[in-house]
């Protein structure tokens, strides 16, 4: 018998590829950090010894979800801005808050929140956007999660760079020191196309094409952000070379057919985030019409300011009860695609699809597993269903990611949460007096 590291055996498997496949009583088989086969257990576990056998014998086994927007550091102000106005939270709640507290100390703290509400809701890996980068990426490594962490841009000065020329400077200089991370990659992170001016745009596109780096923006996110000196947001990203598949539009909900076709024609990929929409009051993104055009569809939950949690599973079911009541005359999405836009979709959107997002042999082994063994989630005709429609994030067992367990018997691992949350506390205490 060959000698691996984990087989981990399960009542079912989803793989995600191809789409819409239970596997019954399977086991994927990890070594070094990768997946080395996925089979019937009855055949993997005579043809391998492992170190570690782990059995989970009600629960469904799928790749780790990927949350495909986020400001991870923004847990600190979960709850502290809760205006119904978009523009009002944004300018006179989050912005302000920010700015008078953003350092180093603030974002590794935030994040290292962040990080154990997604590794406890069944996220293995996320699209961060947020300034210092740099900590963010540290955060990430020290946890031994996956991130593609955002390469900050924006015109005005803060205190972690002064001018969009320094954000690039320095985001690319960060980006040349993790180039061989086996978990931190990175993208370019242009805030808004209201936010930036065209020769800004113009150098953030040329630095995509020449690193072959993706690239996350807020599009469309408000009806106020539409059009700007009478031409269309998203006409003047076409004319300067940003729609691209590199791109990833997060939010994109006010757009027309010409938009919508000029975006599919490019081949880019959209990031849905129906949770911070809707408490923001900014409408619903049109995943239908996403859909009709065959357009890459992620899944993210943008900062816990706006939504309030990073559960995927609770943004899944917001998303997919959605779509099935703004019903759309043609195009239907079932539970098995909202799994695949939460997996395998947000891997593509942060350039990642060929090393994770399904659970395919050579892949990273990012995984989650769900114990369905409860009231609620039984009896079980289709997996798929009960984590889209019924599952919530305590059922959450497990969760490996390059085949390290980072929650085990929904414990983390590695993370200290006494102490993360001890921080956020004080954090709490300090901006809620000043
Ligand atoms: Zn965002």
């Amino acid at each position: 018998m060959d000698p691996i590291d984990t087989l981990i055996n399960a009542r079912w498997i989803i793989p995600i590829e191809p789409v819409g496949r239970v596997l019954e009583f399977h086991s994927v088989a990890i070594q070094a950090g990768r997946i080395l086969a996925v089979g019937p257990t009855s055949e993997l576990s005579g043809r391998f010894a492992a170190r570690e056998i782990v059995d989970r014998t009600d629960h469904v086994l799928l790749p780790g979800f990927v949350n495909a927007h986020t400001h991870a550091a923004m847990t600190l102000l979960r709850g502290a801005a809760e205006s119904a106005s978009f523009e009002r939270w944004l300018r006179t709640q989050v912005w302000p808050l920010e700015h008078r507290w953003i350092d180093a100390e603030y974002v590794r703290d935030g994040t290292e929140l962040a990080i154990a509400d997604m590794l406890t809701s069944g996220t293995t890996c996320f699209g961060d956007m947020h300034l210092y980068p740099e900590v963010v990426a540290q955060t990430v490594s020290a946890a031994q999660m996956r991130a593609c962490v955002g390469l900050p841009v924006i015109e005005e000065s803060t205190s972690w760079a002064e001018s969009a020329g320094e954000c690039l400077e320095k985001g690319l200089k960060l980006h040349d020191d993790y180039r061989d991370d086996p978990l931190v990659t990175t993208c370019l992170s242009p805030y808004a196309s209201w936010a930036l001016g065209d020769e800004t745009l113009i150098r953030v596109r040329r630095a995509a094409d020449e690193l072959e780096l993706p690239m996350s923006m807020h599009v469309n996110e408000s009806a106020d952000e539409v059009v700007a000196e009478g031409e269309r947001t998203i006409a003047r990203l076409d004319r300067l070379g940003l729609l691209s598949p590199l791109l990833a539009a997060v939010h994109m909900i006010h757009l027309d057919d010409v938009d919508l076709d000029a975006c599919a024609n490019a081949g880019i990929s959209v990031v849905h985030c129906p949770q911070s929409n809707l408490k923001l009051g900014n409408g619903v993104s049109p995943v239908a019409r996403f859909k009709a055009r065959d357009m890459n569809i992620a899944v993210g939950t943008n900062g816990a300011a706006s939504n309030n949690d990073l559960s995927m599973l609770d943004e899944l079911r917001t998303a997919a009860l959605l779509a099935r009541g703004i019903p759309s005359a043609h195009v239907t999405i079932e539970a098995h695609e909202w799994l695949r836009f939460a997996t395998l979709n947000g891997a593509r959107a942060l350039g990642l699809g060929e090393v994770i997002g399904s659970l395919t042999p050579g892949k990273w082994a990012d995984l989650c597993c769900i114990d369905l063994k409860r009231a609620h989630t039984q009896p079980v005709y289709d997996p798929a269903a009960q984590i889209v429609f019924a599952a919530s994030r305590d059922q959450v067992s497990d969760v490996w990611v390059a085949g390290r367990a980072l929650l085990s018997s929904s414990r983390l691992t590695r993370l200290d949460l006494e102490d993360v949350l001890e921080r956020a506390q004080r954090w709490r205490e300090r901006i809620s007096k000043a």
